[in-house]
């Protein structure tokens, strides 16, 4: 079998890529170890932002942004084309105290980001004080985004291949010739490390500069019969989904306890706890489900979007940590632009491969 591309991981980030690589007019293969978007592109949240987005540095905020801007476009594009809607929603975010003011309004007048101090009884009838409400920021519904997108590379006519797991490079001068799985060797032209949390140890030697390790998350799940508040609720390290539906997402933890995927009673605690400070009404509110998954955890958050310096037909897109989701269909017109020799829209130094 020959391709221009090879994809290794089919994660939002290798779909997004394929995607953008089948529309430019290449051939693409991606192959996943297990089932196509059943790692953490399903297990996110899908808010489509940073969570306090002042808190990061450029090469983050400049992919996020962008990654906002093509968002409501591309879902629209997808549900048009397969019939799958991402429930993509404005649904705006709303901080709650304590916050750091000063720099969230220098922060969104710099970068053009609405921002509204608002009075947050007139959003939560049970809370006292003031909010800062983002209206521009979205969300999507995780699983039937990766269904879309899937749906949408096969349509494109792209090749997916699962339960393959990739575990060898073979190389020849500077250039990879094959990838290995327990099925057969694979090779194409071009090969793309999407692997997510599991990209640093796919590449091993060649690996370089990409440090990323995976660092779960655990999220809850409640249902009430209609949604009860219309915002995404944030408060410190604590979120709040509510999806059309009635179902609230709660997350999340941030735990470095390598690729043990297991959800704990204390993250379900400490998570309803909180909740229930918030919410002292539900109090007998439990969750209908728990999960985790594995944020593919770089330093800074800043992913590696670039060709490796020594095998010239070898790319990375990984280690998007907490919001590959927001930053996938960006992060593809990047890779894209950088295999294409094309100009950048900004700087990215910072996501070189070194
Ligand atoms: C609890 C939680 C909440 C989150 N909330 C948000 C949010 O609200 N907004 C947001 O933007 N982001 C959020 N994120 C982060 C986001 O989910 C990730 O950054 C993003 O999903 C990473 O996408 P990916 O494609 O790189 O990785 P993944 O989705 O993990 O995909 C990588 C794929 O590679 C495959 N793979 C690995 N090794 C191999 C191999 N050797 N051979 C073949 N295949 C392989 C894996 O099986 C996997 O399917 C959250 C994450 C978690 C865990």
């Amino acid at each position: 079998m020959q391709t221009d591309f090879l994809i290794v991981g089919g994660g939002a980030v290798g779909l997004a890529s394929a995607q953008i690589l089948l529309k430019a007019g290449y051939s693409v293969t991606l192959v996943e170890r297990g089932e196509v978007g059943r790692e953490a592109s399903w297990a996110g949240g899908g808010i489509l932002s940073p969570l306090c987005p002042w808190d990061y540095r450029e090469p983050v905020t400049r992919l996020a942004l962008r990654g906002m801007e093509m968002f409501g476009e591309e879902a629209a594009a997808l549900h048009a084309a397969t019939g799958i809607d991402p429930e993509f929603q404005r649904s705006g975010m709303l901080v709650l105290p304590p916050f750091k003011s000063g720099l969230a309004g220098q922060w969104c007048a710099q970068h053009r980001f609405a921002l509204q101090q608002v009075n947050l009884a007139d959003y939560l009838p049970a809370m006292q004080g003031a909010g800062m409400l983002l209206p521009d920021v979205a969300q999507v519904r995780n699983p039937r985004l990766m269904q879309a997108l899937r749906r949408h590379v096969e349509m494109l006519g792209g090749t997916i291949l699962e339960h393959q797991e990739v575990h060898k490079f073979e190389i020849a001068g500077e250039r990879v010739v094959a990838l290995h799985t327990p099925q057969g060797r694979l090779s194409a032209d071009a090969y793309i490390v999407a692997a997510g949390a599991w990209s640093r140890a796919l590449l091993g030697e060649h690996a370089l500069n990409i440090n990323i390790r995976p660092i779960r998350g655990q999220i809850l799940l409640l249902k009430f019969d209609a949604p009860p508040f219309r915002n995404i609720l944030l408060r410190e390290n604590l979120y709040l989904i509510p999806r059309r539906d009635g179902h609230v997402l709660v997350g999340s933890t941030l735990e470095d306890v390598g690729f043990d995927k297991s959800i704990t009673a204390e993250a379900r605690d400490d998570l309803l706890g909180r909740v229930r400070e918030l919410f002292p009404d539900w109090r007998d509110c439990e969750p209908v489900q728990q999960w985790a998954g594995f944020r593919p955890g770089s330093p800074d958050n800043i992913p590696t979007i670039a060709r490796h310096p020594v095998l010239a037909n070898l790319y990375a897109n990984s280690g998007h940590f907490r919001y590959g989701v927001t930053m996938s269909f960006a992060s593809a017109e990047l890779l894209l632009n950088e295999i294409e020799g094309k100009p950048q829209p900004y700087d990215v130094e910072a996501y070189r491969w070194r």
